[in-house]
């Protein structure tokens, strides 16, 4: 009997830059999750399959063995905790970086300096309560799910801590970039329990995956 593999990925730039790693594991995802409302895709191997989830919902599949392996960023990674997780390979892709940033005419290191409590909306509330716990700087965390880049420009927040690639969202709506937080990739996250049971499964995939992200 072939051991079944399930793969949990999300839509959008996690599926396609995680396809080339797929290939050159010898494995080709025969649907593409754009076109088709399918949420387990079949691969080319009768054996493996994708699921697709939410990219916050990709450690979760993982650490109850729902699916074997994942691709997710390490923004989420940092969120959930990586309770049941290997991380045994930097993709070293979806590459940006978390910061805080503020209104143009904020000025945030006077607040920091007066010791302001700082209102800070974010999806990363366990992210950024570490980062202020560790700087000593007082927030009161507000949890949002998106567009956090409007926060500051309606009053909700001071300061908002999200993911930041080219700046350009930043510019267009006058904020700045005022602290960097982490560098932020995507790594292939395997459940603890399948590693030891479907090792030799699973390790020539994470082989393949080591070897083609460092090309
Ligand atoms: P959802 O759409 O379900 O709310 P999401 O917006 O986090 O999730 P994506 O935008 O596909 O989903 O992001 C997936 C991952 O890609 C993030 O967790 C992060 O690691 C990385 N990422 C996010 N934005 C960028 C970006 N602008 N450039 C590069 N990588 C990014
Ligand atoms: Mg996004």
């Amino acid at each position: 009997m072939l051991t079944q593999l399930t793969l949990a990925l999300s839509k959008g730039r996690i599926f396609e830059e995680t396809l080339p790693l797929l290939e050159a594991a010898g494995i080709r995802v025969t649907e593409d999750p754009e076109k088709s409302r399918k949420l387990i895709l079949a691969t080319n191997d009768p054996a493996i399959r994708v699921i697709i989830v939410r990219a916050s919902d990709v450690p979760t599949y993982v650490q109850y063995g729902a699916a074997d392996l994942g691709v997710a960023g390490k923004d989420v990674l940092h969120e959930h905790g990586g309770e049941g997780l290997y991380q045994p390979v930097d993709l070293d892709i979806a590459k940006c970086r978390m910061s805080v940033a503020v209104s143009v005419g904020f000025d945030y290191a006077n607040a920091v300096r007066q010791g302001a409590r700082l209102r800070v909306a974010t999806k990363y509330t366990e992210t950024a309560r570490q980062h202020f716990a560790s700087k000593g700087v007082h927030v009161d965390l507000i949890k949002l799910y998106g567009s956090m880049e409007l926060a500051p420009l309606v009053g909700l927040s001071d300061a908002i801590v999200d993911l930041v690639s080219t700046g350009s969202t930043l510019r267009a709506n006058n904020l700045i970039e005022v602290e960097h937080i982490m560098d932020i990739s995507s790594r292939l996250v395997v459940n603890q329990a399948a590693l030891k049971m479907k090792r030799e499964r699973l390790q020539p995939i994470v082989e393949a995956f080591e070897r083609a992200s460092k090309k």
